[in-house]
């Protein structure tokens, strides 16, 4: 938020709208007039968690940066929450991160080897360490001259000592728009967080945008040489974003309802309910009962009060979150055949649970529905699945899946169904996670984890005093 005597105030809000996105911690960092101390605050947890009433009073300022964060690269710690702040010789910076880069590892290795000190194990840092130290012999601007080397995913917002900055990368991976309240602006991830403090909403930032908002109001330019190739994550409308935010001018949950109606047309089925796996089947679940004709019954209950099972980084804890977070109506679904609808398989953890709670209400027949095809490949770009052996798609044929399931019949959307229900050219999208076709290549000993197997290397190859001295004296 640019501009607003409310701006932390506002962006805490805004960072509620937008807790879907992360879980791990979140942070604010405010700030008054030119060259006054930033004001930080970051804790691990939910935005309800972390900011206490004293801790808004204490963000003033009219400029702040909010994120809540969900980790690719770098650990779950306190260390790498965000904002990121750093002092530079062009004086303060906080960075707010969304996306993963791809050349983080190999940047790193680089600035290290330069003399750089690294606070944290996240890839969004190396951002800021290129930020702070130009070529004076290229020119073009620190930012530009920074973005042009990162590779990757990324949505940002930055704040310096007069102004906030968006940003996008030029394939446009992860949302980012910008919101006006009053005589301030606002640069967020998802159309939502505009809708809750009642900003407008203005436009999206542009792949390869970057977005000034200061006191001459908006500018915006385009520091990259290619031309941008758009490659929105088409899992952002499938499952990441919120049902009621607007991506590329469509709105979410009407696209899930699509992809709904695609299923049912392409995977038809005789059954006497349709049951959503709430909530991430929800809006495909009513997509797929309006064209079939067959009722929706929302048999499974959710315990809203546990976060998105997959943000927990242990499979323990995974496990155990699959059953605490829904119930059966048992009398809804005994003696019937059901169609069960979800927006994706990834390890197939949960549509197991759910077939066998079907199963053990008494469910006659049990037929799972996909509203995305099935996932083979990994994200490089931010979303966070699991190596691609662990994906089931790619431990089974797809009647090895069925049985493995429990299910009496199995059918996923195909990615033509899955792209005409999100109603924009299939060329917008990334669709990597499905098909494997990669906008932006990648290193496989760059990927994501790199820095946290290099520190961990580094660790085991030298014994602790020997480190001692060699870093020290
Ligand atoms: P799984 O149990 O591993 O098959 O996870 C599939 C369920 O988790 C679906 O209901 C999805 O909505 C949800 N999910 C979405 N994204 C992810 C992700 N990145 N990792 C794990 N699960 C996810």
């Amino acid at each position: 938020m640019y501009g607003h005597p409310n701006a932390a105030e506002l962006t805490y809000y805004g960072l509620y709208a937008l807790q879907h996105r992360g879980q791990e911690s979140a942070g604010i960092v405010s700030a008054r007039e030119e060259s006054s101390a930033f004001r930080i605050r970051r804790g691990m947890g939910l935005v309800g968690q972390v900011f206490s009433e004293q801790d808004l009073k204490d963000l003033t300022g009219t400029r702040a940066i909010g994120h809540v964060r969900y980790s690719t690269t770098g650990s779950s710690t306190l260390k790498n929450a965000q904002p990121i702040t750093v002092e530079t010789l062009r004086g303060q910076i906080a960075i707010a991160h969304n996306g993963n880069l791809v050349n983080a590892g190999r940047l790193r290795a680089e600035l290290e080897a330069d003399g750089s000190i690294f606070q944290t194990t996240t890839d969004s840092e190396v951002i800021l360490h290129l930020i702070s130290r130009p070529n004076p012999a290229i020119g073009g601007g620190a930012l530009a001259q920074a973005l042009s080397r990162v590779h990757g995913a990324y949505s940002l917002v930055l704040m310096g000592e007069r102004e906030l900055i968006g940003a996008r990368d030029p394939f446009g991976f992860r949302p980012l728009v910008i919101g006006k309240l009053d005589d301030g602006f606002i640069f967020s991830s998802e159309t939502c967080a505009l809708d809750l403090i009642g900003a407008e909403f203005v436009r999206e930032v542009e792949p390869g945008e970057v977005v000034v908002a200061d006191e001459e109001g908006l500018r915006s330019f385009k520091p990259h040489n290619e031309p941008p190739r758009e490659a929105l994550c088409v899992f952002e409308f499938v499952y990441f974003a919120r049902p009621d935010s607007q991506l590329g001018g469509r709105n979410v949950s009407h696209a899930r309802i699509r992809m709904g109606r695609e299923l049912a047309r392409m995977h038809p089925v005789d059954a006497d309910i349709v049951v959503p796996v709430p909530d991430s089947g929800t809006y495909a679940a009513l997509g797929y009962s309006e064209q079939s004709g067959i009722p929706l019954d929302q048999a499974f209950v959710r315990n809203h009060y546990i976060g998105r099972t997959f943000i927990q980084p242990s499979q323990l804890i995974r496990d155990f979150n699959v059953r605490v977070k829904l119930n059966l109506i048992r009398s809804a679904v005994q003696g019937k055949r059901v169609v069960v609808v979800d927006d994706s398989i990834v390890r197939g953890t949960t549509a197991r649970a759910r077939v066998t709670n079907l199963r053990e209400a008494g469910a006659r027949e049990v037929h799972i529905r996909v509203s995305c095809p099935p996932h083979r490949f990994s994200c490089h770009y931010g979303i966070d699945f699991p190596d691609p052996k662990d994906l089931l798609a790619n431990r089974m044929t797809r009647q090895e899946i069925t049985k493995y399931l429990g299910a009496d019949s199995l059918g996923y959307l195909d990615v033509d169904g899955m792209v005409k229900a999100c109603k924009l050219p299939a060329s917008k999208f990334c669709l990597a996670c499905f098909t494997g076709d990669y906008p932006v290549p990648f290193a496989p000993e760059d990927d994501k984890g790199v820095l946290e197997r290099r520190r961990d290397q580094a660790a085991s190859l030298v014994p602790e005093e020997e480190a001692r001295q060699r870093f020290l004296l």
